[in-house]
């Protein structure tokens, strides 16, 4: 913090659920924040923030933030609520609660929470101590990130990549399944770097996104082929014998079965599955192992697939067979999360031994078959929602709605604004903004870590989620003093333990420098020489663990759904201006983003007689949106793209795309396979009137 006359600048970060992690300072005057812009001095993030976010401090000022507890006065989703004192609310919450574990046992009680908020404590810390201690159920809060490190794991033994820095040393550079531009924005200025030295993009991706439209070549592939695409380019890579036999022979396993395996992959067979053609595929497999260094950088758009898992276990062993990690700027560079967590003490922060053992794990994807009593489980009598609007983000809207309305349901949610979820609470609390409370967060699209120092005072009544476990540890009556840790306890027991990455690392050197990069060699290239955390140390391009839990040994193509007749496949994906359902309370951003939209080919355009401009309903088996149709050349014929997050639809009601997909898992690692989702487009009233 520093200050100028009666101004102070206080350094910040920003906490939502995105790669770049960019730093911040705000101006303060009078204990009212004025301004707020990026840090220029932060390397990665280079004071640039995005079009979300820029206008950050009208979220914090605006005239919709809930300030005070409210219950709720009327029907559940009618969003008529009164307001109250907090301690009526943790007293209504405490009694709940304590007749609930007394009658039903903890387990009834379902802590629901995301990664609406990145920061390290408010993200997971007290909550984690109180509820592990109470024996509340669990919560699997794997629905996207762990579908891609569980299969990075089942090659590498991690998901350890590339520091996303040094992706400008790089010479190909392939974006698989991520909309950088729009996603990662801050990755881009290396990647332009990296051309500048003479490196060319590569974009895999079934959409044309802004990525893909600026980069060298983009390969439109059928959604979820992608497996067949990485096994033909290996069938190339072998077959002509581009791979790295000492690489291969010194750090890996398997190399003979898979190449015996492969061969049935030709580009050939691949295109009839891709949708490429047979020279792209060779093409494309021969540039990727003949340039160096190469660099893959697969992300969010291959875990929402029901083969996710497998996808990136199939990803991971393209590396190992040109031996690409040799090279600074080769390899491959997903999500640096993991990475940052492997340097943090996280046992101390959330005190695992001290949580109640045997407690049952509910997957966050399933929210609307559990409260809706389609699983056959112990029934959930209350939830506690907070960093989360699951009415918005989960698979099979209708069912998680349906189950948000049961009146035997006791539903508490902490958030900024009356969500969709909170609409259905019976008690709702104001939270904290990110310019009013303490954190570190963590990066997982670079190696800098960054304090967050609280700018202003909570406003009116808010409080952080850390000060609302303590309050509610209090209520609850428990006595352990270390469920009532500060913040600054709680931060300086995560930075504890000497590991070598966070040499020079601790809160006082994070408040005197607002960020600081992870300790490691300059040139630190993970698997230059092996070193892969599996068991024997080597890359498995054959699996005996996963044969063991009944999965294939070999990276196969997976299940990827047929296209039932006469329907079109549903991919989604972000906006510019919605971080999923945040920022949908801000007129600014609406207005942005306009109408919701789908886009549709011309040729599935003319079969349907849809005309561009035209309201059109989309459809299937699960629910019903209506939107604006937009005939568009950035969707292949057989696909259609929507956007997620806080749209409206053309009579200005709230429209979320999550009403279509399905909660299917996906293969392994725990997530959902929302682009398994098949719709139908047609003019006309909706079917449900
Ligand atoms: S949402 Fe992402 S790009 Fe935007 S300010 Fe936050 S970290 Fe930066």
């Amino acid at each position: 913090m520093s200050e100028s006359g009666s101004l102070q600048i206080v350094h910040g970060v920003c906490s939502h659920d995105c790669p770049d992690t960019c730093s911040w300072k705000a101006e303060v005057e009078d204990g009212r924040a004025v301004r707020l812009y990026g840090d220029r001095s932060h390397p990665f993030t280079r004071g640039v923030l995005c079009a979300k976010v820029n206008h950050y401090l009208e979220r914090v000022y605006h005239p919709d933030r809930l300030l005070y507890p409210l219950r709720r006065c009327g029907k559940k989703g009618s969003g008529s609520f009164e307001r109250i004192s907090w301690e009526a609310a943790l007293q209504e919450i405490a009694q709940r609660w304590a007749s609930l574990i007394e009658e039903e046992g903890g387990e009834s009680i379902l802590p629901y929470s995301s990664a609406g908020n990145q920061g390290l404590i408010q993200h997971s810390s007290l909550d984690m101590r109180l509820f592990g201690l109470l024996g509340f159920s669990r919560l699997d809060r794997n629905i996207c990130g762990n579908v891609a490190h569980e299969g990075l794991c089942a090659t590498q033994g991690c998901g350890t990549g590339i520091n996303p820095e040094d992706i400008e040393h790089s010479r190909l550079i392939v974006l698989w399944g991520t909309n950088t531009r729009v996603t990662n924005l801050h990755l881009w200025p290396v990647i332009e770097q990296a051309r500048k030295r003479g490196g060319k993009v590569i974009v895999i991706d079934p959409i044309r996104t802004r990525t893909a439209a600026a980069a060298d070549r983009h390969l439109a592939v059928n959604p979820g082929t992608d497996t067949v695409l990485m096994l033909a380019m290996m069938h190339v890579i072998i077959q002509e014998g581009l791979h790295d036999p000492e690489y291969i022979r010194d750090y890996s396993e398997g190399f003979e079965e898979l190449a015996a395996h492969v061969l049935q992959f030709t580009p050939e067979y691949a295109a009839s599955i891709t949708g490429l053609t047979a020279q792209e595929i060779v093409e494309f497999a021969r540039e990727y192992a003949t340039t160096t260094p190469s660099l893959l950088r697969p992300l969010i758009g291959l875990e929402h697939h029901p083969n996710g898992a497998m996808m990136f276990r199939t990803i991971a062993c393209l590396p190992v067979l040109t031996g690409a990690w040799r090279h600074r700027g080769g390899g491959l560079s997903r999500s640096t999360g993991a990475f940052q967590f492997s340097a943090l003490n996280i046992d101390a922060l959330l005190m695992p031994d001290t949580w109640q053992k045997d407690c049952r794990s509910l997957n966050m994807r399933d929210l609307g078959r559990i409260l809706s009593g389609t699983e056959d489980i112990k029934p959930v009598r209350s939830l506690l929602v907070y960093n989360s609007n699951p009415a918005v983000t989960m698979p099979n809207q209708r069912l998680v709605r349906y189950g948000l309305e049961r009146t035997d349901l006791f539903t508490v949610v902490h958030d900024l604004f009356l969500t969709d979820t909170a609409r259905y609470a019976d008690i709702v609390l104001p939270a904290t903004s990110q310019l009013e409370h303490l954190d570190i967060v963590p990066s997982w699209g670079h190696h800098y870590i960054s304090l967050n120092q609280p700018a202003i005072a909570p406003r009116g009544e808010c409080v952080s989620n850390t000060e609302l476990f303590r309050r509610l540890a209090s209520v609850l009556r428990r006595a352990e003093s270390w469920l009532f840790d500060s913040d600054e306890q709680l931060l300086r027991a995560a930075l504890s333990g000497d590991h070598p990455m966070l040499k020079g690392i601790t809160l006082e050197s994070l408040r005197e420098h607002g960020s600081q990069h992870l300790h490691h060699e300059a040139e630190w290239l993970p698997f230059a020489a092996g070193g892969f955390s599996t068991p024997s140390g080597r890359a498995r391009l054959s699996s005996p663990a996963l044969a063991e839990s009944g999965l294939p040994a070999l990276p196969v193509p997976g299940c990827i759904p047929a296209r039932p007749a006469g329907q079109l496949q549903l991919i989604t994906g972000k906006t510019l201006h919605f971080l999923n359902s945040s920022y949908s309370h801000h007129e600014r951003h609406q207005n942005r983003e306009g109408t919701l939209w789908i886009e549709i080919h011309a040729s599935d355009a003319a079969n349907r007689g849809l005309a561009d401009g035209e309201v059109v309903v989309v459809s299937n088996e699960q629910g019903e949106i209506c939107a604006l149709c937009q005939v568009s050349d950035r969707v292949r014929p057989g696909v259609v793209w929507m956007p997620f997050g806080g749209l409206r639809d053309a009579l200005g009601a709230p429209a979320h795309v999550n009403l279509l997909t399905p909660e299917a898992p996906t293969d392994w690692g725990g997530g959902s396979g929302f682009y398994g989702c098949f719709v139908d487009v047609f003019q006309g009233k909706m079917r449900e009137g």
